[in-house]
């Protein structure tokens, strides 16, 4: 059985950044992170583990200063904290930055904004509650539910697969062909590798593992891109969820992992794949042996 990686897979520079900034003061002051600083759950325990409080509501803080996650917040939110008195840091990803800042030139220039994104997403939420009217779409429907408009300004949740994004423009285009469609592409650089790279991985692969949370938008983008190429593929959070059965005359396993995903999540899974393919080839030879032994050649 042998075992490949995606070119580009696991943590992207934007949470990488955001955790070194939350350790890095956890060692100074106390501090909480407010929302999911990762959808990553053995990121989340780390940091638990390192005194860190993680809460989802200002009201809760108790510490002096509070860490705003890679996804972002919006001036409405970030304010509402300042209000309480707290610090505020910011570990916002300059991407979803770029974001913020497309959609603000958008809006500035007249444009009905139209995020394509996840409405619940935190980053999304980011973008739009300083925005007095705006829609979100992500689907073929809420592309037909959009009402028309003389322009619409276009741009995209940073972790969204790109060609899914391109085809929903083309949809608004083709609804709206009266009315200017302005998009500026926000997909950011790690997400597009990694779903270029999937794409590659799972065609050459008989099983497709995909490491990450199970609240991570990115890896669940991966894993539907993966089964468009591949049929046996399996979403799992850490080697604990692997089983021996997923890969039965199995050639060749790939592994992929979502930008929240730590490298050494991705090293225990790919080692665990090792000893298994190991421990299959010991198997197969003895087979063969015995083989050999029974019906020797004449
Ligand atoms: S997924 Fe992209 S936008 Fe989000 S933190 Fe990583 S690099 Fe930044």
């Amino acid at each position: 059985m042998k075992i490949i990686r995606a070119e580009h897979l696991g943590m992207c520079f934007g949470v990488k950044n955001a955790i070194a900034l939350a350790l890095e003061t956890a060692r100074r002051e106390p501090l909480t992170i407010l929302g999911d600083l990762v959808h990553n759950e053995t990121v989340l325990m780390e940091l638990r583990s390192r005194g860190i409080g993680l809460e989802q509501n200002a009201a809760a803080v108790a510490t002096r200063t509070v860490l705003i996650t890679a996804h972002g917040a919006s001036e409405h939110r970030l304010n509402g904290v300042r209000q309480r008195g707290l610090n505020v840091l910011e570990a916002t990803c300059r991407l979803v930055h770029v974001a913020h800042r497309s959609l603000t030139k958008l809006v500035a220039e007249g444009y009905h904004p139209v995020i394509i994104g996840k409405r619940d997403h935190v980053e999304v939420r980011g973008m739009t509650e300083d925005l007095a009217e705006f829609d979100v779409v992500l689907s073929e429907e809420d592309v037909t539910n959009l009402r028309e408009r003389s322009c619409f300004g276009v741009i995209a949740q940073t972790t969204q697969p790109i060609d899914r994004v391109r085809q929903l423009v083309g949809l608004i285009h083709e609804k709206f062909p009266e009315s200017e469609v302005r998009f500026i592409d926000t997909v950011c650089q790690p997400t597009k590798q990694r779903q270029n790279a999937a794409i590659e991985l799972a065609q050459k692969c008989d099983v497709a593992i995909v490491i990450g949370g199970a609240h991570s938008n990115n890896t669940h983008e991966l894993v539907k891109t993966c089964s468009r190429f591949c049929l046996r593929v399996h979403h799992i959070q850490t080697a604990d969820n692997l089983r021996e059965e997923w890969f039965v005359r199995a050639e060749t396993v790939g592994i992929t992992a979502g930008t929240s995903t730590p490298d050494a999540v991705i090293h225990g899974v790919e080692l665990w794949l090792k000893n298994f393919a190991a421990r299959l080839a010991v198997h197969s030879n003895q087979t063969k042996e015995a083989y050999d032994l029974a019906f020797p050649v004449a």
